[in-house]
């Protein structure tokens, strides 16, 4: 195992903002956390999350442009 520091302490921790499709509303999301949701996904695939205020589903804020 080639465990990185998952506090990342000694760089910052990228934020990648996430939109609801539903709700509008956004979120902040840690890249290292969007990554455990892409393992199983091919890298040009799209993450998609719960959104946090009504459950419905979260994009890539920055695929969507306004
Ligand atoms: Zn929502």
């Amino acid at each position: 195992m080639d465990e990185e520091d998952p506090f990342g302490l000694n760089e910052e921790i990228k934020i990648v903002i996430f939109k609801c499709l539903d709700c509008k509303g956004t979120d902040e999301v840690p890249e290292y956390i969007i990554g455990e949701f892409s393992v199983d996904k091919n890298n040009s695939e799209e993450v998609e999350l719960h959104c946090p205020h009504c459950n419905g589903t979260m994009i890539e804020a920055r695929k969507n442009p306004k």
